[in-house]
This record gives structure tokens, sequence and C-alpha cells, in this order.
């Protein structure tokens, strides 16, 4: 394998490669096939017992991608691309995980991944524009670039709540669920968290458990998954016009065209506030929830958002038949204002002997016992605890290893004190050398494939170009990563993502301590790609290269 053009040099126990990739997900992998292309040595250290990212840590009851299989895929190779069959039109997690399995094989990448790896600290050498890369194994890698494609949810969320270390039962959490899987038959089971996997796992335990008790802080908006196994034939007739299907995706607003968690919420032609008693009504008989918000209007007008709220919450009181029940799963955030959740039989459940909500909203969960959950409504006895509680977004996975960039600064405490700045959420300044791959400040969080790979062929295009040129550092400019910072934030105000009353993820929310800005860029992909393709073309503008 060729090296780069100023190789690094090596200290005594070091291993040496052009890049360090850190994490064996969906964007780990292609990054080291990418590199591999344009003649790069690369490592991969992943976590993880096997490669996947968070389709191999996210294996609880139900997991199921939100996005359509054919969409949430590599576009990169055709052969791939034809040659795979996806079973279902939105994929479950063990056929997400097989199809990464098989990318991992076919393009030969294991040679160059090393499992059971934690990276513990990364530290720049000014004197040599290189990182030093250390791991829970006691290993240490020098690499001219670092590559962090460690993914935009998968760092979990530890709730804060008393006494967890206490519970004698069974504790488990919905993103690093045994790999074994686990049988909820006749034990009393806790879910917390109405969350994507929250609400993808309580049908699934519900048919299991003796009983099942929802824990819910707040009610999700969460709509019928379009998932279905193809039809004979079906795969085959979309394969024959894959590359229309690609390219719409990639001219769309959110990178979905078709089925997608935002898509099943886009498809209303008449505003909300035009429409009579009867039209909502019926909107609402025809469609159950999804009539609540396939209007015009109910994400850019307030009033109309408001009234989509409660319209869906009386579409939810005709599946649900217990009125108090109803009324708690009912939203009392704004519409859209979270990441929307596709179900399967999700308020069907709460129809079920064996299921209780817990609406927290009328009492809060004090402390966790050795045997339950005391709440101030009262006392649940449990034999488990399934936590679905969530991750801390886009920027926790890289706060909890120590990155020490140039004059030894803390990446964890520059966003802490700044909140997740980043240029083109590709770098941040002060991080020569360093990429995040769907980093803050990228529109990652509305379509995570396509801009693992327009960021990976981004990186790899940009590496090739520094290597030619004579360059071994590049950095974001502190005055460009102002500027970027700006437009993501304030495209973002007064927005639905920023109302007090709703607390996601997208903005930090749900992080104690976390700063409440919107940590994605709003603007859409087809403007995201031209203004990289630009910045690269212009000798990437707004970097510093040395
Ligand atoms: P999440 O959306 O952040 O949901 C976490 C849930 O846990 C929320 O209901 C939250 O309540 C609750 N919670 C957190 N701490 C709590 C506490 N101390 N006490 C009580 N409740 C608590 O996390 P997630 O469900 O894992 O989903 C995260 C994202 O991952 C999704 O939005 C989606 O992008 C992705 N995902 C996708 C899929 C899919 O493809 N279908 C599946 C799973 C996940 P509050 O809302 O009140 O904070």
């Amino acid at each position: 394998m060729t090296p780069a053009a100023q190789p690094v040099a090596a200290g005594a126990g070091r291993s040496l490669f052009d890049v360090v990739i850190i994490g064996a997900g969906m964007a780990g992998l292609y990054a080291l096939h990418k590199l591999r292309a344009f003649g790069f040595s690369a490592r991969v250290l992943e976590k993880g017992g096997g490669v996947g990212g968070v389709w191999f840590w996210n294996r609880y009851p139900g997991a199921r991608c939100d996005a359509e299989s054919i969409e949430y895929s590599y576009s990169f190779s055709k052969e791939i691309q034809e040659e795979w069959v996806w079973t279902d039109v939105m994929a479950t997690q063990p056929e997400i995980e097989a199809y990464l399995n098989h990318v991992a094989d076919r393009l030969d990448l294991r040679r160059d991944i090393q499992l059971h790896t934690t990276v513990t600290t990364m530290t720049f050498n000014e004197a040599d524009a290189s990182w030093t890369v250390e791991t829970d194994r006691g290993e240490r890698f020098t690499a001219r670039y670092v590559i962090a494609a460690t993914g935009v949810l998968s760092a979990a969320v530890e709730p804060d709540i008393a006494g967890s270390g206490a519970f004698q039962g069974v504790s488990l959490h919905t993103s690093r669920f045994p790999k074994e899987g686990f049988d909820f038959s006749g034990k009393r089971v806790g879910v917390i968290g109405t969350g994507s996997s929250g609400v993808q796992s309580i049908p699934v335990v519900a048919a299991q458990a003796a009983h099942l008790h929802v824990f819910q802080r707040s009610a999700a908006y969460t709509f019928p998954s379009p998932a279905r196994p193809f039809a004979p034939g079906e795969l085959d007739d979309l394969k024959a016009r894959y590359d229309e299907i690609r390219a719409e995706q990639r001219a769309s607003r959110f990178g979905a065209a078709r089925l997608g968690a935002f898509a099943v919420m886009h498809t209303g032609m008449t505003p909300l506030k035009a429409a009579s008693r009867e039209e909502q009504l019926r909107a609402i008989e025809e469609r159950g929830v999804g009539g609540a918000v396939a209007w015009s209007d109910t994400f850019t007008d307030k009033e109309a958002n408001h009234a989509a709220r409660q319209l869906y919450g009386e579409a939810i009181a005709r599946v649900v038949k217990d009125p108090a029940t109803a009324a708690s799963l009912a939203p009392t955030y704004p519409l859209a204002c979270k990441r929307p959740v596709v179900d399967l039989g999700y308020f069907q459940t709460f129809n079920r002997d064996n299921v209780t909500l817990v609406d927290l909203r009328k009492g809060g969960i004090e402390r966790i016992t050795p045997t339950g959950i005391q709440t101030t409504q009262g006392f649940f006895e449990l034999d488990v605890i399934l936590y679905a509680t969530g991750f801390d977004a886009m920027t926790g996975a890289l706060k909890r290893i120590d990155i020490r960039g140039r004059g030894g600064a803390l990446l964890r405490d520059v966003w802490d004190t700044e909140g997740p700045v980043s240029y083109l959420g590709l770098q941040t300044a002060g991080f020569p050398n360093l990429f995040t791959i769907t980093g803050p400040g990228s529109p990652s969080v509305m379509t995570v494939n396509l801009v693992i790979e327009d960021h990976v062929e981004w990186i790899a295009t940009c590496l090739a170009y520094l290597r030619d040129h004579g360059h071994r550092a590049i950095e974001a400019t502190p005055e460009a990563q102002a500027a970027w910072t700006e437009q993501t934030w304030s495209a973002a105000e007064g927005t639905v993502f920023l109302e007090p009353s709703c607390n996601s993820w997208y903005i930090g929310a749900n992080v104690p301590g976390k700063k409440r800005v919107f940590l994605a860029y709003l603007g859409g992909i087809p403007t995201y790609r031209q203004q990289c393709a630009e910045i690269a073309v212009a000798g990437y503008r707004g970097f510093r290269l040395g």
C-alpha cells in the first residue's frame, strides 16, 4: 500500500498508519475502503466485538430501521447494491447487521479492523502534525490523520436515577442488548423511555412478558411503520431504477425521498387551518394518527402545529380503549420538534391486559430499589428493567475520549464551553487533521447514510489533495468555523426544534448541562453538498493547509 507523501516518523512500540479510523460502523467501513482505494494505509479501531456500529449494539427486540432499506444502504458500489437482497421494505436490525458484515467480507475489510478496542486518548503532536492514539489495550498508534467514524447516536445516556445500581433483577439497555437475546416470558418488566427504541421494543416485549409497565416521561409522536416483506419481484423492480431512486434521495432535503421517518409526515397538500372539522375527522378516520399531520402547514405554522397535536390526540383515543391511558399517550409538545418515531402496533399494545402505562408526568421516578421502581405515584415491583433512555447525540462519543489538540486543548472542554462548534461538521478549529464523519454542524441526523458517503468521499479526496500538494496538515480556521456555526445555529432559530417545551436530543436537551443548540445543519442535503463541493474546489476555503 502506498504511504502518504510525507510519512509520519515512527516512535518506539507504535503502530504507524496514514489514517486511524475510529469505529467500524457504516461510516468506518466505507472510510477504510475508500482510503485504501486512494492508496492510504489505515487501521480501524472498534470498541465492539463485531462490525456494524449502531447496528451491532442496538439489538433490542423489535429493532428496525425507520428508513427504507433500499435507501438506507450504501450507494457507492453498484455491485453490492445489486447483489444484496433485502427481504423487508424497512430492514430489521439482524438484516442490517448481516448486510454490513457482508460488505466487510465482500470488500476484504476485516484485515484492517481491530475489534474489542476502545480509543481512550488522542493527542495531536504539533512538531510533526500527527496524532497519537491510545487504546484501552495499552496500544499506541501514530497516524497523520484521524477520522472519527464514531456515529451520531452511539454514546448511551445513563439515566441519573437514584438507586439504579441497587436493582437486584435484570437491568438491560436497548443500546447494548445481549447478543444472545433475552426471554421476557413470565417476567414483570419495566421499560423506561418512549423514544424510537422504547416504542419499537414495547410491542415485542409486551407479547412475551407476564406484565409490562411502560414508564413514560414524554409521549411520542409515532406513526405506523410502512415495514412489510417485499412482494415477489418488487425489489427487482426497485433495483431496476436504482439510479433514479438515489438521485431523488440526494435531491431531497432530508435525503429520504420515499417512506422514511420524516417522509411519513410530509404528505399533505391542504392546510390544516383551512380544513373543516369534518375534513379533519375524516383524515384521522381514514388514516389514523397519520391523518393528524398530513397537512401542508403543520410544520410551518404554530397554530396549525398545535391543531395537529390535538387531532393526533384524538386519533390515539380512537385506538386506545382506556380514556386515561389514551390521554396520557398524547404528546404535549410541538409536533416534529423531536424525531418522529415509526412503530408496529404501538398504541394497540396499550389495549393488552398485561400492559400498564405509568405516566411520569403525574409523578416521576423517585428511585430504583432492589425490587422495582418507586415513583411518587406508587411502587412497581419488577423482575427486569429495560432502559430505552437514549444517547448523548453527535458529540457524546468524542467527548468520552480525551482528545487533545493544539496547545493541549481538550475537545470536550471546547464543546462544553463554546457549544458543538465545527466547520461543515467535518472539523473543529484547534484540532488539525482530525475529521468527524457526520459531526455536529452537518446534516447527518436528517439522513445518516448519504451524509456518511459524502463525508467519506470529501475527506478521502481532501487527503489525496494534501498529499499531492505536499501538505501534511489541514485545520479549520476559527473564522470559517464561527461563520458556519452561526449559519447552522441561526437556521434553527424560530423553528419548533427550539420550542421551550421540546426537550429533544437534537438540541442536547436530554443530557444535563449540554448547550441547548440545534446540533445539525438544517439547510438541506443539496445545499450542504454544494457548499462542501465549492469549498473543496476553491482549494479547501476556510481551512488552513500547511
Ligand atoms: P430518545 O429518543 O432520546 O428517547 C429516550 C426516552 O427515554 C425518552 O422518552 C426520554 O424521555 C426517556 N428518558 C430518558 N431519561 C429518562 C429518565 N431519567 N426517566 C424517564 N425517562 C427518561 O432515545 P431513543 O429512543 O434511543 O432514540 C434516539 C434516536 O435513535 C431516535 O430519535 C432515532 O433517531 C434513533 N433510533 C432510530 C431507530 C430506527 O431507525 N427506527 C430506532 C431506535 C433509535 P424525554 O423525552 O422526556 O426526555
